[in-house]
């Protein structure tokens, strides 16, 4: 039994080669030859849990990612290019990953979805790489836009800040020593959010019956609303357009907390005081206790209370009812770091990893439970997570007597799909990573355009040497010889997974040795160049 089992060993390969171990198969045809190829496409996924390599390596972007805008000394500006050949026949491949998705959706064929999804991620990435910019089709996992205020009685008050004009600028001030020297500092903050109870150092609380866990769930749910009002109020207190990248995740009380990498220097007398007055309102109904046993009733096409056979108030009834006062009011807590970082620093790495640290994994394995008491504290917090309402058309209002925007016969109350739900995600829905927009002037795709850019120049070849589709040689003007579709898994022309790993590891083996040998070469004539990093083939550095 202690001999490995051959599978195992391949699999563990693919891992430590940085190969896809769930890839998703495209098929190639040749329009004027009719030759057909299937060509795996790494499945993109962001999370240890689902694929290791590909997690790794987004990991390794985002650091990257990091980096390039911490330090910018000048103002990032994309342009925009025309659509070539390439980019076409990419945005086709994405039409057809669209049809596949409704086909497998009409079908409801749920994990083939998930795969479609994945695909479609990865495709939109590659259509990114390519040079066009924005996304063909908004995502299909977006979350509600924010409602519209109804009442002017019920907007956001303003914070009691100064305000000023916001400047384009975007790059921190430089300073100069006395020596001459010139320094950009840059900063990084940690914002928390306010107590709900003391806590014991393993995160749990000392007395779980005062723990307040409801306003705990409301606030996980409404961070990302907290965060957008703070770059808001920071960038017109301040009047520049303060730049970010970072990343929310669970403090060990479970609660979220977010790290972020801020380019330019603020006065942390300012950073405070902006956090202290920001403030996000939630315009909802009140909520109490989950204590309404919600009923459909067929005849009337409304939901009922089971126990007086009543309607329950609609949306737009329970909205009216809102007197004065919002149904939550999230704020940030008194703890707030923020330190400078200098840009030849020693801290820098060390920084970048700690903001990147958790992001392969989902948010509630990021600290492990070792103790009954936190798998308890967990599993409280995830039970007021699953009927707090998360959006207007949640299930979860039925049990508080309050039929959702949109209320129909399919609902389950206490069973909402949405993400916050989730006892993996701990209240934290959306995306974890946030960066603003004029970061380092490219999208995560554009970096690792970049990075395999870099190795194929060091190579010296143009295409073949990944797993990504390489589109075609044509020339400009003719139309595109190639198509592209997604291949199912048992379609007759698909090989096995192992094959498909196999073949993969073998490419990626040849193309390691290739980039040893040419780094080799290279480094006996010019210094190593900096984005050693970034590149694909890697090992983790540091
Ligand atoms: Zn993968
Ligand atoms: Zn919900």
């Amino acid at each position: 039994m202690l001999i490995p089992l051959a599978a195992n060993v391949v699999k563990e390969m693919a891992a430590e080669y940085g190969v896809c171990l769930r890839p998703v198969g495209l098929r190639r045809t040749d329009l004027d030859t009719g030759k057909t190829e299937i060509i795996d496409v790494p499945c993109g996924a962001t999370r240890e849990d689902k694929c290791p390599p590909c997690a790794k390596r987004a990991r390794r972007l985002r650091k990257v990612q990091i980096r390039e805008g911490w330090h910018r000394t000048d103002e990032p500006a994309p342009a925009p290019e025309p659509a070539a050949e390439g980019q076409r026949a990419l945005i086709s491949l994405r039409a057809n990953l669209e049809h596949a998705r409704d086909e497998a959706v009409r079908a409801s064929q749920w994990d083939q979805v998930g795969e479609v999804d994945d695909a479609i991620r990865e495709v939109e990435e590659a259509i990114a790489a390519e040079g066009l910019r924005g996304s063909v089709a908004p995502a299909h996992d977006k979350p509600a836009e924010p409602k519209r205020q109804r009442s002017t009685k019920r907007r956001q008050d303003a914070p009691a800040l100064p305000r000023q004009k916001v400047d384009p600028r975007t790059v921190g001030r430089v300073y100069t020593a006395p020596d001459g020297t010139e320094y950009r500092p840059s900063m990084w903050l940690t914002v928390t959010l306010d107590s709900y109870g003391p806590v014991r150092p393993d995160g749990s609380p000392v007395d779980p019956s005062t723990y307040d866990y409801r306003r705990a769930a409301w606030d996980a749910i409404t961070f990302p609303r907290l965060l957008d009002r703070f770059w808001q109020n920071l960038r017109r207190c301040v009047g520049w357009n303060v730049q970010y990248a970072g990343c929310v995740e669970p403090q060990r009380r479970l609660a979220p907390h977010a790290h972020f990498a801020i380019r330019g220097t603020i006065p942390r007398a300012v950073l405070r005081e902006v956090a202290a007055a920001t403030y996000h309102q939630v315009w909802w109904p009140k909520v109490g206790e989950p204590s309404c046993r919600p009923l459909w009733n067929a005849d009337a096409e409304t939901w009922c209370d089971s126990a007086t056979g009543l309607p329950l108030a609609t949306w737009d009834e329970a909205l009216d009812a809102i007197e004065d006062e919002p149904a939550h009011v999230i704020r940030f807590g008194t703890q707030i770091r923020a330190e400078g970082v200098n840009a030849n620093d020693r801290n820098v790495d060390r920084t970048i990893g700690y903001i990147t640290k958790y992001i392969t994994k989902s948010a509630a394995d990021c600290h492990q439970l070792t103790t009954d008491r936190q798998r308890d504290h967990l599993e409280r917090f995830w039970r007021e997570l699953r009927v707090t309402p998360c959006s207007e058309r949640c299930a979860n209002w039925l049990l508080y007597g309050i039929q959702p925007k949109k209320a129909h016969a399919r609902l389950r109350p206490g069973n909402c799909k949405g993400r916050v739900h989730q006892r993996a995600t701990l209240g934290i829905g959306g995306r974890r990573i946030l960066v603003s927009r004029d970061w380092s002037g490219k999208t995560l795709a554009d970096h690792r355009h970049d990075a395999r850019a870099w190795v194929k120049a060091l190579l010296g070849v143009s295409e073949g040497v990944d797993q990504v589709p390489v589109v075609g040689d044509h020339q400009p003007g003719t139309p595109a010889s190639v198509a592209w579709e997604l291949a199912r898994p048992n379609d007759p022309d698909m090989p096995p997974m192992r094959h498909r790993l196999l073949r993969a590891l073998a490419q990626r083996i040849q193309w390691r040795n290739a980039l040893n040998a040419a780094r080799d070469r290279a480094a006996q004539y010019e210094p190593t160049p900096v984005h050693l990093s970034a590149t694909d083939d890697h090992g983790e550095r540091g």
